[in-house]
């Protein structure tokens, strides 16, 4: 918005220092005046005089072009009734409602000038009916489910359409008209000068509809406070705190209005083993020293049934065994993961006497030099 507000306090007549009834040839003396003042060609260097030639220039191409000038007239005399096009400057409160929409603006001939800043206003609709709020819901899965993708329920009160009117807000039978003042449509044009200004109708407060007798069951609000278990679709892979978006089951609109979104909030239970890196299932696999030295056959568990793996002799710590085909399973364009097991040579704490012994033999025997490496 700050782009936009340069625009909008811009005074061009100031700028120049003529008054807004300033005849072409006064503005045209004025702009000569200051240009011969503020030239770059006079103040070499001056970084101050050059953005004020700047500004003069900008001022005098519009103000003395009799077609800009009007335009620029008239979006200043908005601007001064408290429109603003860049749609900023009101909240949802303000006199249209928050939502503008300018027609009929051809922005090719000012491209430059307003371009941009009507670009947002212009992408901007007008309020029909109310839409429903969006609601929020967590849900906790477990690992498995966060894994491989399940459907779980998820209980919320929401305001749904009435089941009575079916959110039209009309009792059943009873004429709904069309609204008069708008046509239906739910939003009016205003025209001011060269623009017209897309509201919504007041009349029918957007609807485009009137209800004649409301629904006695939601009192014409076409709303109703209800408890609903919903299912919802969790994606394989999907991350503890992933936001899932539920179309259409947020909060019903008011009579007519679009609902709102659920989303969906989904927190992951850690497993105990396991965990997950995109596809593949990680887990800590301890070895004993001998397993990992004379190669083992050892049995590891995975998300179905355990597998039997098979750890080389000489296998060292944290060395990563890959067991194909035990991660995510393999679904739409993803999974076919595999198991990563770290290794962990855990190494003995309590010995026995004859364990003892035999290492201590060992280490009297062993010609390994494993921190050759840093000796100097
Ligand atoms: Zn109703
Ligand atoms: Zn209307």
């Amino acid at each position: 918005m700050n782009g936009n507000r340069a625009w909008f306090d811009k005074d061009f007549y100031k700028v120049l220092g003529v008054s807004e009834s300033a005849t072409p040839d006064e503005i045209k003396r004025a702009f000569r005046k200051l240009a011969q003042k503020h030239h770059p060609d006079r103040n070499p260097g001056d970084k101050a005089a050059e953005d004020r030639m700047k500004e003069i220039s900008e001022a005098s191409d519009v103000l003395s072009d009799p077609k800009k000038r009007a335009e620029y007239d008239e979006v200043r005399r908005m601007a001064r009734s408290g429109f603003r096009p860049d749609g900023g400057g009101f909240g949802p409160g303000g006199p249209f409602g928050g939502n503008v929409r300018v027609e009929g603006f051809d922005v090719g001939d000012l491209g430059d000038l307003f371009g941009g800043l009507f670009g947002t206003a212009r992408g901007g609709r007008a309020r029909g009916p109310a839409r429903g709020a969006d609601l929020e819901a967590e849900v906790r899965v477990n690992f498995e489910d966060a894994f491989e993708g399940a459907t779980v329920p998820i209980k919320l009160t929401r305001d749904a359409p009435c089941a009575t009117c079916r959110g039209t807000g009309a009792e059943p039978g009873t004429p709904v008209e069309t609204c008069p003042a708008c046509g239906g449509r739910g939003t009016v044009a205003d025209s001011q000068g060269m623009f017209s200004f897309v509201r919504s109708c007041d009349r029918c407060g957007g609807a485009g509809r009137i209800v004649t007798s409301p629904c006695k069951v939601c009192r014409g609000s076409g709303v109703q406070r209800r408890k609903e278990e919903i299912k919802v679709r969790i994606p394989a892979g999907v991350k503890d705190g992933a936001r899932i978006r539920v179309r259409g089951r947020g909060e019903a609109g008011g009579a007519g209005g679009q609902p709102g979104d659920l989303y969906v909030v989904v927190r992951v239970a850690p497993h105990p083993l396991f965990g997950r890196q995109g596809d593949d299932l990680t887990l800590d696999l301890p070895v004993t020293f001998t397993e990992a030295a004379l190669g083992a056959q050892v049995k590891v568990p995975t998300l179905a049934e355990p597998v039997t793996v098979k750890i080389p002799a000489g296998t060292q710590n944290g060395k990563v065994l890959r067991i194909r085909g035990r991660g995510a399973p393999k679904r739409k364009g993803h999974g076919d993961g595999d198991l990563l097991a770290t290794v962990r040579v855990v190494v003995p704490d309590k010995l026995s006497k004859a364990e003892r012994e035999l290492l201590e033999r060992f280490g009297e025997m062993y010609r390994g030099e494993p921190r050759a490496h840093l000796e100097v």
